[in-house]
């Protein structure tokens, strides 16, 4: 399955996945720690709007907990995570920006199972946007369509198969309008067969221009559709390259060790 993305991705219209000068997230000297662990270390990533980032790297190294930290599902310790110009810090305002800003989708999909496929599509739009249901029911077929289960709007999530829950849960979260898209390992809980049609949703996102941040271990994936893969391990970001050079001249032993696994 890794070859058909990545065809997909290809034949996109390039000037479609420009890359800005606008910085979407700049994260500076940040260190988190849990409890004595030190998860993430002096971490620095600069992040352009339209840039689609992979990130990679072995289990533990800190991967979930750095996406997690951008949205504040997580606390960093020291340094500086300034998503959109706003600074994530103890002001509740600016975790509210952020976090109606930055769209998230994980690998269980977390859909609420005693809520329609519609009726999760719309509830943060009305409770927490306070956009009229109408309005919001319009935004919620929009994104449905375009994640191509239209027909699945009425039933409920145990009644759909894991690879339209992802893209329920992707439909969702691009309900609430982020400019920016946190994934992580959205295609590991899958069976195979539903894995590609999860990416194809990825990739017509990222040939649109959305700036997304990605940890998964699809390299096919990150070959055709990431400007940049970023490896870490041991909560330190160890080598970021073009995907090209970053799989044909691995430079750190310990990028080269973690690709000769997974490939
Ligand atoms: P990855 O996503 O790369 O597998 P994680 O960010 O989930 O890594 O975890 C990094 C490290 O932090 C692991 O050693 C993990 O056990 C530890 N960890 C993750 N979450 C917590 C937590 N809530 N409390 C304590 N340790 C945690
Ligand atoms: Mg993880």
């Amino acid at each position: 399955h890794p070859d058909a993305p990545a065809d997909a991705a290809l034949h996109g219209d390039p000037a479609k996945m420009q890359i800005s000068d606008e910085v979407a997230i700049r994260i500076a000297g940040m260190n988190k720690w849990y409890g004595s662990f030190h998860v993430l270390r002096d971490i620095d990533l600069t992040v352009h709007r339209g840039e689609r980032i992979v990130i990679c790297g072995p289990s533990g190294s800190g991967k979930s907990t750095l996406i997690r930290c951008i949205n504040r599902l997580e606390e960093h310790q020291s340094g500086d995570i300034i998503v959109d110009g706003t600074e994530l810090n103890s002001d509740l305002k600016n975790v509210d920006k952020i976090r109606s800003e930055v769209g998230m989708c994980f690998q269980h999909f977390n859909l609420f199972p005693h809520l329609t496929i519609l009726e999760n599509c719309t509830l943060a739009p009305i409770w927490v946007r306070k956009t009229p249901r109408k309005e919001a029911e319009e935004t919620a077929m929009h994104f449905l369509r375009k994640v191509k289960i239209p027909e699945q709007a009425d039933k409920y999530p145990g009644q759909l198969s894991g690879g339209q829950q992802q893209r329920v849960a992707i439909a969702r979260s691009l309900c609430m309008r982020p400019r920016i898209m946190l994934f992580d390992e959205p295609t590991s809980a899958l069976d195979p067969e539903m894995i590609k049609e999860v990416l194809d949703t990825m990739i017509e996102l990222a040939e649109e221009g959305m700036t997304m941040l990605c940890v998964t271990h699809e390299m096919g994936f990150a070959q055709a559709v990431a400007n940049r893969v970023i490896f870490m391990d041991q909560g330190q970001i160890v080598e970021q390259n073009e995907p090209h050079e970053f799989f044909r001249n691995p430079r750190s032993e310990r990028t080269k060790l973690f690709l000769s696994q997974i490939l």
